[in-house]
């Protein structure tokens, strides 16, 4: 049998933090791939960013993913960002190297997997991505740079929509002519993926989405919240003849696989973590 490598320590760093699946889903990934490792929920207070995460690694940490409500600051802190850090204005994985500390965004490339585990890479797609909040901005620079065809970004407030494409105009002009950003009201499908990114499933909200925006016969509808039962926008997905209906529960456990791969070179296996997940959801 081959022994574990060596012992690391990593955290995830939010507040609240109680919730978090982060230390599960690692800890399943260490197994697989046979890495010795602790990862712990770190409670950080509001006022105390800074110094929570200059502690963890100053004690030898070796890497840390942020959640609500610290992933902009932790975008402030980081001494190097990459490209999707730097489009996403956010941070949720950091770690040192050679005495710099590290920031890179893994949410966009998370929903990625999801999309190619469910059968709809990217490539060649006509999507919509509904919303212009941070996890809106977070997969529109992966969507796109994983070649879909093209990427309409809607929200209810018109000038965040246009925000997010000034952020392509400035980082990415390449991509902006495969990019569309307007109100909710100016929906022009059929598409073959919409991407719910808006915050309103989470207070049971419908969104006003009219008939005919799923292409015939093969579309996807995706919600980046998951729960125990479908969103409104999921039952909405089916009543208007969605194909295939999903949660972002496989986004969560996607980003948490490619910060596992930035962190330790090996890419991990997601399905066993999303089938644990899965059923402790359906059974909570
Ligand atoms: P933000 O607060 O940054 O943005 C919220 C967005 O939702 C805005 O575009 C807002 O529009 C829109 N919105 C809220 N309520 C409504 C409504 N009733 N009708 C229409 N639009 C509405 O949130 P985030 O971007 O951080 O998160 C969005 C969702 O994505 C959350 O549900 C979150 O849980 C989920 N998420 C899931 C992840 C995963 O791994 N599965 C990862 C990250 C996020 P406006 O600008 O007009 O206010």
């Amino acid at each position: 049998m081959t022994q574990p490598v060596s012992s690391l320590r990593f955290a995830v760093v939010g507040h609240p933090v109680a919730h978090s699946r982060s230390p599960f889903i690692h800890e399943c990934f260490a197994q697989q791939t046979q890495r010795s490792l602790t990862y712990e929920r770190l409670l950080s207070p509001l006022d105390q960013f800074e110094a929570t995460v200059r502690t963890f690694f100053n004690e030898g940490g070796t890497g840390l993913n942020v959640t609500v409500p610290f992933k902009e600051q932790a975008f402030a802190l980081a001494d190097q960002l990459s490209t999707r850090a730097r489009l996403a204005g956010a941070v949720n994985t950091l770690w040192m190297n050679n005495g710099q500390l590290m920031g890179c965004n893994t949410d966009g490339v998370g929903l990625l997997h999801d999309l190619t585990r469910l059968g709809y890479p990217p490539e060649g797609q006509r999507i919509l991505l509904i919303g212009a909040g941070g996890a809106a901005r977070g997969v529109m620079l992966p969507l796109l740079d994983a070649g879909c065809a093209h990427l309409h970004i809607v929200n209810r407030t018109v000038a965040k929509a246009q925000a997010l494409y000034h952020v392509l105009e400035m980082h990415r002009p390449d991509t902006l002519h495969r990019v569309q950003c307007t109100g909710l009201d100016s929906l022009a499908g059929p598409y073959d993926c919409v991407i719910n990114a808006t915050s309103a499933s989470l207070s049971q909200e419908a969104l006003p989405l009219p008939a005919g925006i799923y292409a015939p016969g093969h579309a996807l509808a995706y919600d980046m919240l998951y729960g125990a039962k479908d969103t409104p926008f999921m039952t909405q997905a089916r009543q208007q003849g969605a194909h295939t209906v999903a949660d972002g529960l496989g986004m969560l456990v996607g980003q948490a696989a490619e910060s596992y791969r930035l962190w330790h070179g090996v890419m991990p296996d997601m399905t066993e973590p999303l089938l644990v997940l899965r059923r402790s959801l359906e059974t909570a």
